[in-house]
């Protein structure tokens, strides 16, 4: 999944900015985005008179058609002004333009790093922003602080007609998607994948190739999407998985939505194999 042609990422940290020529997103820890109360698209404020905490931060994060992209990052705790209330930027990541996903994709990774890297995590004196790169800077010791992301894997396991779709303990209703899980320290992304089916759905996968990646931001995860194949029973490992199963691509349970890299790799396989799309309410 490519990044969209018109967010191009910049880096300034900001003291004062102006309304009249930027946008600017107000983001608080938990990828959560500032929106008008009611509305249903993340909203900038250079429309609206308010004025941002002087303790909130504000970084210029690229431009978005041009115009420059300001970043606010309000603190965990933050209230939301009157007439604006504090949600999940999960939905409007999902139904995004392309440009939009890029912007909030960076704005939430960035807001994480503002919130959790105040701090030097080896000698605990307060870090100062680098002025040419989003980083901090120890001024005591020099530890350098970029910010976090968590590469993760997710996995479209087929055996010929069939696909492998599994419940997660956390899924609501009836949602079956692909198996993933985080990378380990030291291993490569094709061994994380032997090994997250191993471990979740107890199968031997091969032919693992790398199919896309997308940035997901909740908070700092990078997901690498593979395909492999598998035979066999699956055996569901009871703790994160409750089920797995084979499905036919004629006969699917309820998919992730679509925008998300599980949902693409399922539909591009579908359409490979000649299957009918299935419909999608969102
Ligand atoms: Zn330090």
């Amino acid at each position: 999944m490519q990044n969209g042609k018109d967010f191009v990422e910049g880096w300034e940290p900001v003291s004062d900015f102006s309304r009249e020529s930027s946008h600017c997103l107000v983001m608080r820890p938990g990828s959560e985005v500032l929106i008008p109360q009611g509305s249903t698209t993340p909203s900038f404020w250079w429309t609206q008179e308010m004025t941002p905490e002087t303790s909130w931060s504000s970084y210029k994060i690229g431009t978005l058609g041009g115009k420059k992209v300001v970043l606010v990052t309000a603190p965990n705790n933050a209230a939301a002004p009157q007439g604006w209330e504090w949600v999940s930027m999960r939905v409007f990541f999902l139904q995004g333009e392309e440009a939009l996903v890029h912007l909030l994709g960076r704005a939430a990774v960035l807001t994480a790093w503002n919130d959790e890297g105040q701090f030097c995590g080896r000698c605990g004196a307060k870090m100062q922003v680098d002025e040419s790169e989003p980083a901090r800077v120890c001024p005591q010791c020099s530890l350098r602080q970029y910010p976090r992301l968590s590469p993760a894997v997710i996995m479209r396991i087929t055996d010929g007609k069939k696909i492998l779709l599994a419940r997660n303990r956390r899924f609501p209703g009836g949602l079956y998607s692909s198996i993933a899980g985080f990378v380990d320290a030291g291993e490569c992304a094709e061994d994380a994948v032997v090994r997250e089916a191993m471990e979740e759905v107890g199968l031997e996968v091969g032919q693992v190739r790398y199919l896309g990646s997308q940035c997901w931001p909740f908070p700092h995860s990078l997901m690498l999407a593979f395909s492999a194949e598998a035979q066999g029973l699956p055996e569901p490992d009871g703790v994160e998985i409750v089920d797995a199963q084979w499905f036919d691509g004629a006969q699917l349970p309820e998919l992730p939505k679509k925008g998300s890299i599980s949902r693409w790799m399922i539909d591009s396989w579908l359409e490979e194999q000649g299957f009918p799309l299935p419909h999608d309410s969102l």
